[in-house]
């Protein structure tokens, strides 16, 4: 498959290359700009193919040209040593957890396919690269324990001093060997402008600098995985009784899902469930996109004001409000509905969930209301366990903590504090790299 810009779609790059540059030259996205027809793929599938074996079949059918199925078949071994898992909450409703990997939330897909990829062709290619990344938390530890003792990889993290929570510190400051972690006396912006203009410094030119944040194409693409081992696991359901529910940020995870959907996927329909910051609901509804500065909320990895992937969205329905209604029905959760939701799984059913998965549920039902005879899948983003406090302001007790969590107590926090300037980033680069 051959990746293009959403900005020209003549400019085109191969799986490799649209990994280590990120971004398109033109400021775009790389998107698939022609859609392979899987279905032959899809009928393959034994009834509990696992989900390690659909992964490598997908990925080798999407990345043939970049790699042999031999290759794609480790690749797919190294990323996922880690299953989504289906729960089954009554005949109409299933919740998908991709909270099972090494950060508990489903960024551990993305984050994981990409450094495993990397290393892939960086070690093939005999190259060195060093990925530098700011995060205000959920990505850095995904991504720190994605490229933990990847080989031929560094990896510098920039998080803002005192900002982030606690576990969440702990997850990128408590692993060492090739994961550095920088603490910026600034802002979360402070850091991420420091790593935006590192990427055009004249003076850093011989570092090989790459990014891993969420719009890389290597993060986006395994997240359709799960939705190919989902509904080979849900294929009794007809095609136009399936539905999946999305909590959405940056929309990643529901792009992914409508390329799975074009590639052959039964899917009829995707619900974009939305906390406040609910700017392509309101798209959805009144045609008119306004992007916003975010709003905090309970469900704070969903907290998006400018969805990155609209652009993605907007490609692949060639800028028809209409025909991305057709697929996409958004849905808006408040705080209190997402503290009721979090009560109600908790005390009816025995189940603990996170906000973000709570938001996607309480839009699963208000869906439901209308449409009784679809099934809906909610995706679950996170384990509750990360997000201690929101659960507990909700049930009155802690969540259950899952073991990459409960280890990290007993761990150590390595990291080094810098100021919030580029000179300040470039003297600690220059000293590592040169
Ligand atoms: C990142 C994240 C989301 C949002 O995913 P997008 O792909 O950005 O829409 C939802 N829940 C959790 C827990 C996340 O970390």
């Amino acid at each position: 498959m051959v990746f293009a810009s959403t900005r020209n779609k003549e400019l085109k790059m191969s799986f490799q290359k649209a990994l280590f540059q990120g971004l398109s030259p033109d400021g775009g996205l790389f998107y698939p700009c022609k859609m392979p027809d899987m279905t032959d793929i899809i009928k393959s599938f034994s009834e509990n193919e696992n989900f390690k074996n659909v992964a490598s079949s997908v990925i080798y059918h999407l990345l043939n040209e970049d790699m042999s199925e031999t290759d794609s078949k480790i690749l797919a071994e190294r990323a996922f040593p880690f299953s989504p898992k289906l729960k089954k909450i009554n005949d109409k409703l299933h919740v998908l957890e991709l909270y099972h990997g090494p950060s508990s939330a489903f960024k551990d897909f993305g984050a994981s396919f990409l450094a495993t990829s990397m290393e892939y062709f960086l070690q093939s290619n005999d190259k060195k690269a060093v990925i530098l990344t700011a995060t205000s938390g959920d990505t850095g530890s995904a991504v720190a324990r994605a490229f933990y003792e990847k080989k031929n990889i560094d990896v510098v993290i920039l998080y803002p001093k005192g900002r982030i929570s606690p576990l969440q510190e702990k997850q990128m400051t408590t692993l060492g060997k090739n994961i550095h972690a920088l603490e910026v006396e600034g802002s979360f912006d402070d850091c991420q402008k420091m790593v935006k203009d590192a990427f055009t410094d004249p003076e850093l030119k011989n570092i090989n600098l790459s990014s891993a944040n969420s719009i890389n194409l290597g993060r986006l693409i395994p997240q359709s995985l799960y939705y190919f081992w989902a509904v080979n696991q849900l294929k009794k359901i007809p095609e136009e009784q399936q539905v999946f529910c999305v909590p959405s940020g940056n929309f990643g995870n529901l792009t992914a899902g409508l390329y799975a959907k074009y590639w052959g996927l039964s899917i009829r329909k995707f619900i974009a469930s939305t906390n406040q910051n609910d700017v392509i609901p309101e798209f959805l509804k009144t045609s008119v996109y306004t992007p916003r500065p975010s709003i905090q909320t309970y469900s704070n990895a969903m907290d998006v004001g400018s969805p990155s992937n609209f652009e993605r969205m907007q490609t692949l329905y060639q800028n028809d409000v209409e025909s991305m209604r057709k697929d996409v029905r958004g849905i808006c959760i408040d705080d209190d509905s997402t503290l009721e939701t979090i009560r109600k799984y908790n005390n009816e059913f025995n189940y603990e969930i996170c906000p973000h998965t709570a938001v996607g549920l309480k839009a699963a039902e208000i869906y439901a209301q209308k449409h009784p005879f679809d099934h809906i899948t909610v995706l679950s983003t996170a384990h509750p366990g990360k997000f201690l406090e929101v659960f507990n302001k909700a049930v009155g007790h802690d969540p259950e903590l899952p073991l990459s969590l409960l280890e990290l107590k007993d761990k150590t926090k390595v990291s080094e504090v810098i100021g919030n300037t580029l000179t300040d980033l470039k003297t600690i680069l220059n000293k590592m790299y040169r």
